[in-house]
């Protein structure tokens, strides 16, 4: 019998073929799930007495290349002539013909996810001629042989399939002729359908032994199934350090594993680690449109019949689903992050580098996420003590906090604050840090001050203070800052005489705390050439310190020698707080080389 498909367009498989083509890979996961959907019906028909006997049920996917044709079988509900016409050739082309509506709506380059309903008719992406043997489980059914080439027309006979079940035959088209490699395919089955609920075999042998993790009681899951489970989704990655259980009936469907891995580095934010499932079918690699941003760091599988798969990725992230779906994944990171913190304590520290990063950017972009974590959101002090803002804030009595570099590379400057005990934190330089305190300025009253953003009245010596004036109405300390700003002579440096607490720290460069955020900024966002020169540093000598008091002697004796050295002085400020170019430094050591001989020759 010949027959016209019910759909209006007349020539479908262009558009789908364009639309798809990127992606046309799917049109296994649609098959084998379609083959895994009829395993399923018939078992619940066996499960409610409506069938007495069902083989062992399975999936066979085969290749035979001299034929050219991809067989995907199952020994499902098969289907009888009038299941072939309503459910072949009527809905599936109805899916089809929403999905040409759609296409004429959707903007050019509009990304779509997922699949479109399309579900049979998507082997038309790859096949030229599908061909449908099937025979129906229903008592006395005949077998149905169907064939379409994709253009309106099919035909439907009598077939020759003798067990319940269904074959679908793809004829592969030209060009396609990879996937008649059973490489190939065996990588897109592994790739889609790993964790389907039925055996599915390639050319004989099975293809998904790893059961999904997930669908398993978390209660009942041990910690070496959880490990061995992250082994086999992410075999080239090291263990990750902890995981949550995600499972969800209301007012949404989810489960899945989330694992937390070893991490530091802000550009690993960037990685697609989180797989999307349906159902157990693998849908995408790339949760970034359906979790917060700071959780895609995460790795792991979700699985979700709720998550719309047939919508574009801007009405997704529009989706309240999609909404709820991710602040319910992550409140639940936040408790785990919480319960370790209370009752593991050594293990939350140990584990801190890399739970740093989703942290502070949960923090940062989520207030209710904040809320939930800032009891954790700490930083290590001088003293090698976790403390947080607020606990720091209740020891020191000002609302400011002050900060140290982890790289600051002359010890001297931290000696100062210690010596006269004033509490810091030890932080590394980053954006995000950096954010972090702008976030908590805004929400605590407190100032961030870095060690060297400004002249702490307690670390002054007052009491040796050179202000007394001279005869010219000049102090000495005037005096000492005008003869190394003329030394060093570089443009636009300021330099000012301080009388500080300490002997051991000849001078450091003071860079204002908003200039400096301002530069960290500019060099995040990839300005960083010439963000040297965005500030404008002073130049601080200190008074007390002998190694000043005799460069400034030394310039009534020998004027060069004086100028190398005062050079040299603000060089090694500049190294130490990080702030040379590094151009300079070749300068610096050759200048070093020359002071050393000048005196090494006077000693002899
Ligand atoms: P969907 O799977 O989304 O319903 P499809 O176009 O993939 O859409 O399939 C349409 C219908 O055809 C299915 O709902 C099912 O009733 C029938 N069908 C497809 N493949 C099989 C199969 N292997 N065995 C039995 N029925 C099938």
């Amino acid at each position: 019998m010949q027959g016209t498909l019910k759909i209006h367009s007349e020539n479908i498989l262009p558009i789908i073929k364009k639309w798809l083509y990127s992606e046309k890979d799917i049109f296994l996961r649609e098959l084998v799930s379609n083959a895994c959907d009829a395993l399923q019906k018939l078992s619940i028909l066996h499960d409610n007495k409506q069938v007495e006997k069902i083989p062992s049920l399975r999936v066979d996917v085969t290749i035979d290349k001299e034929k050219r044709t991809l067989t995907f079988s199952d020994n499902g509900i098969g289907m009888d002539q009038e299941e072939v016409e309503k459910y072949i050739c009527q809905l599936a082309f109805s899916g089809a013909e929403e999905f040409v509506s759609k296409y004429q709506l959707q903007k050019e380059g509009e990304a779509i996810i997922g699949h479109f309903g399309l579900g049979f008719y998507s082997a038309y992406m790859v096949a030229e001629n599908v061909e449908i043997e099937t025979l129906s489980h229903k008592k006395e059914s005949v077998a149905v042989h169907w064939v379409c080439d994709g253009s309106s027309s099919y035909s439907i006979e009598q077939g020759t399939r003798g067990e319940p079940g269904t074959d679908v035959i793809l004829h592969i088209s030209k060009g396609e002729e990879e996937l008649l490699e059973p490489a190939k395919i065996r990588k897109l089955l592994t790739h889609y359908c790993s964790f389907l609920p039925y055996p599915i075999y390639l050319n004989g042998s099975v293809i998904n032994e790893q059961a999904p993790l997930w669908m398993k009681p978390a209660a009942e899951c041990t910690d070496k199934e959880y490990l061995d489970f992250y082994r086999f989704l992410f075999p080239t990655e090291q263990d990750p350090l902890f995981w949550v259980h995600l499972n969800v009936d209301f007012p949404f469907h989810l489960k899945g594993i989330l694992y937390f891995p070893r991490i530091t580095q802000e550009r690993d934010f960037q990685k697609e680690s989180i797989k999307l499932y349906c159902n157990r079918v693998f849908v995408s690699n790339n949760c970034n449109d359906i979790l917060p941003n700071f959780l895609t760091i995460l790795r792991g599988a979700i699985d979700s019949p709720d998550i719309p798969l047939n919508v574009s990725r801007s009405h997704l992230q529009m989706d309240a689903t999609v909404k709820q779906l991710g602040s319910h994944i992550s409140k639940k990171i936040a408790d785990r992050l919480s319960a370790l913190y209370r009752s593991e304590k050594e293990k939350f520290y140990d584990c801190w580098e890399d739970i740093e990063l989703i942290i502070k950017y949960g923090a940062l972009q989520d207030e209710k996420f904040y809320e939930r974590v800032k009891e954790f959101l700490i930083w290590k002090n001088d003293r090698g003590e976790w403390t947080t803002v607020e606990e720091y804030l209740e020891r020191n009595t000002e609302r400011k906090v002050f900060y140290a570099p982890e790289d600051l590379a002359s010890p001297h400057y931290l000696d100062l604050y210690k010596s006269k005990g004033i509490e810091l934190l030890i932080v590394a330089s980053s954006m995000i840090q950096q954010a972090t305190f702008q976030m908590l300025e805004s929400k605590l009253d407190v100032t961030f001050q870095r060690i060297d953003g400004a002249l702490h009245d307690t670390l002054l010596d007052l009491s040796k203070e050179m202000s007394l004036l001279d005869a010219e109405g000049k102090t000495e300390g005037g005096r000492i800052a005008e003869f190394f700003r003329k030394k060093i002579d570089s443009e636009g440096l300021n330099v000012e005489a301080k009388s500080l607490a300490s002997r051991s720290l000849p001078g450091f460069l003071l860079i204002k705390e908003e200039e400096r955020r301002l530069r960290e900024s500019l060099a995040f966002y990839g300005k960083e050439k010439g963000s040297f020169n965005v500030v404008k540093p002073t130049f601080v000598v200190n008074t007390n310190s002998p190694l000043v008091k005799a460069i400034y002697s030394v310039e009534s004796k020998d004027p060069s020698l004086a100028k190398e050295m005062a050079i040299a002085l603000y060089d090694h400020a500049r190294i130490s707080q990080k702030e040379m170019e590094p151009e300079a430094l070749s300068i610096f050591l050759e200048r070093n080389l020359q002071i050393w001989e000048k005196l090494a020759g006077k000693l002899v």
